[in-house]
């Protein structure tokens, strides 16, 4: 029972070691690289960003880890497949995490074609659902609180054309 508990007692210790470890190299000797593309669109309202659209390169990190706490690097450096570039998407419609997704080239691509004036309705709608918060009648951006979203997704934009944020929703229940 002694020889057990101490065994117990040695595995926390090492795994405390292990973590402060990581810690320090990741403070200490890592080069933090910030290279990111943001195509966030502007609210045509009140001028905020209506929805975070950030590529990051390869071997990089995006801008807001200047803001991380440690944990959140050892979280990062744990998902992250530093080959790839990464899309981070936050919009009115949904998000997919601090991390983001891996795209190809063809994808970030696309994105930067879609989201950079003259917009293209479908191929914004080919990248995200809520298209970053574009209305297509308008040709102009909102930000979420402009949108008007109700909690079945379905939002409508300060001159009234309405339409669905969210992809659960579906035309044909209202
Ligand atoms: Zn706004
Ligand atoms: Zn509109």
């Amino acid at each position: 029972m002694q020889i057990h508990g101490k065994r117990i007692d040695f595995l926390v210790l090492w795994n405390v070691f292990k973590t402060l470890l990581v810690s320090l190299k990741i403070t200490v000797s890592k080069k933090v690289v910030i290279k990111s593309t943001c195509l966030d669109p502007m609210c045509s309202t009140c001028g905020n960003p209506t929805a975070k659209i950030e590529i990051v390169g390869p071997n990089a990190y995006p801008q807001d880890a200047l803001k991380w706490k440690t944990a959140d690097y050892i979280h990062y450096d744990k998902f992250r497949n530093f080959n790839s570039n990464y899309l981070i998407y936050s919009g009115p419609g949904g998000n997919n995490g601090y991390i983001g997704d891996p795209i190809d080239l063809n994808r970030k691509a696309a994105l930067i074609d879609a989201f950079t004036a003259p917009y293209n309705p479908i191929e914004m709608r080919e990248q995200f659902y809520d298209m970053a918060g574009y209305c297509a009648a308008c040709d102009a951006f909102y930000c979420s609180k402009h949108w008007s979203t109700t909690t079945s997704g379905y939002g409508k934009c300060p001159k009234g054309h309405g339409k669905s944020l969210d992809p659960h929703w579906s035309p044909d229940i209202e």
